[in-house]
C-alpha cells in the first residue's frame, strides 16, 4: 500500500495525534529522499506507526555543494516507502520548514568539529538543526539512522542527550551492495569506471580492522597506512581517513579503546563516505 504524503506540519502532526490515540508507538526515519535499500532497512527496523520524511535540507549544503541537483525521487521514493512497510511521508517544502525569518540553529560543539565537520563547515549544524526540528514536528518515540553516517547518528545521540529530547535514537546497520560499496542516494552520480572501484574504499577500511586485528595500535600509522591504500584507487582524492575514538569521535594516538576507521574520498566529483568500527 502506498503510505500518504503529507507537506504541511499541521497534517503530520494530525496524523500523528491520531496513531498515538489508538496506543501506537511512533517511530521516525528522518531522510532526504532518493531513497534505497539502506532507508529501507531502517523503515523495516521501525514500528509501528512509522513516519518517514524526504526533505533535502538546504542548511546542511555548502554554497559550492550538490543541493540543486541532490537527487528528487517521490514517487519511487513512496513506492519503497509503501514495500518498506512505512505508514505516512512527510515531505515538505523548504517554506513549510524554514518560513522567512528563520535565525535559530542546534549546534553540537567538538563532535562536529573532525571529519565531516572540517571538510563541510556548518553541515552538522544545519542537519542538527533540522533534526531537532523534525523531532518537534513528529515527536517520535523512536527515531532510527544508519551507522553508515557515522558522525552523524553519534552528533545527534549527543544533542538528544544534551538537550533532553525525549526520543530513543537507534542506529542501524550500514547495508551494502554485494561487492561491499555503502549504499548512498549518491552513487548514482558514478561513471561506469569509478563505479568498478569504488569498493575497494570498504576493502580498504578492513585492511585496516585487519592490521588492528594483528596487533597495530598505533592510530596514526593506521591512517597512514589507509589514506596510502586509498590513494592508489584511480581518479581517487581523498578528503580523510581517520582513526578516532568511536564514542568521542577525537583524535586517538593508541587503540587502546574502542575506535573508527572513517573516511570520505572524492571519485571525481562525488563525495563518499563510509567507516567501520574496529573491534
Ligand atoms: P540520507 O537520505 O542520506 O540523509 O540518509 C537518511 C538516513 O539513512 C540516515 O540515517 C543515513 O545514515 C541512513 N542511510 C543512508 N545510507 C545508508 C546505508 N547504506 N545503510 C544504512 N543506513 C543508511
Amino acid at each position: 500500500m502506498l503510505p500518504p504524503i503529507v507537506t504541511t506540519i499541521a497534517d503530520v502532526r494530525a496524523a500523528v495525534d491520531a496513531a498515538r490515540a489508538a496506543q501506537k508507538p511512533i517511530a521516525f526515519v528522518p531522510t532526504m529522499g532518493a531513497l534505497h535499500e539502506g532507508h529501507a532497512a531502517l523503515v523495516r527496523a521501525a514500528r509501528e506507526f512509522v513516519v518517514v520524511s524526504i526533505f533535502v535540507n538546504p542548511t546542511q549544503f555548502g554554497p559550492k555543494e550538490d543541493f540543486a541537483k541532490y537527487p528528487r525521487t517521490i514517487e519511487a521514493d513512496q513506492k519503497l516507502c509503501g514495500e518498506a512497510g512505512a505508514s505516512l511521508i512527510f515531505a515538505p517544502g523548504v517554506e513549510e520548514m524554514y518560513p522567512t525569518n528563520s535565525v535559530t540553529f542546534a549546534d553540537v560543539a567538538k563532535l562536529g568539529d573532525h571529519l565531516c565537520g572540517a571538510a563541510r563547515p556548518g553541515h552538522f549544524r544545519g542537519v542538527c538543526t533540522v533534526v531537532l526540528k523534525l523531532f518537534n514536528i513528529v515527536r517520535p518515540d523512536v527515531a532510527h539512522f544508519g551507522a553508515k553516517d557515522y558522525q552523524q547518528a553519534r552528533i545527534i545521540a549527543q544533542m538528544v542527550r544534551d538537550l533532553n529530547v525525549p526520543v530513543e535514537v537507534r542506529v542501524e546497520p550500514t547495508v551494502r551492495e554485494a561487492d561491499g560499496l555503502a549504499l548512498s542516494s549518491r552513487n548514482r552520480y558514478l561513471s561506469t569506471d569509478e563505479r568498478t572501484v569504488a569498493p575497494r574504499i570498504y576493502q580498504m577500511l578492513q585492511a585496516t580492522r585487519t592490521r588492528a586485528g594483528a596487533g597495530e595500535i598505533d592510530a596514526a600509522r593506521l591512517e597512514s597506512a589507509l589514506a596510502a591504500d586509498l590513494a592508489t584507487i584511480p581518479g581517487a582524492r581523498v578528503d580523510y581517513a581517520r582513526v578516532v575514538d568511536a564514542e568521542t569521535l577525537q583524535p586517538l594516538a593508541r587503540l587502546d579503546r574502542p575506535a573508527v576507521a572513517a573516511v570520505a574520498v572524492f571519485l571525481g566529483t562525488t563525495r563518499l563516505i563510509d567507516n567501520l568500527v574496529l573491534a
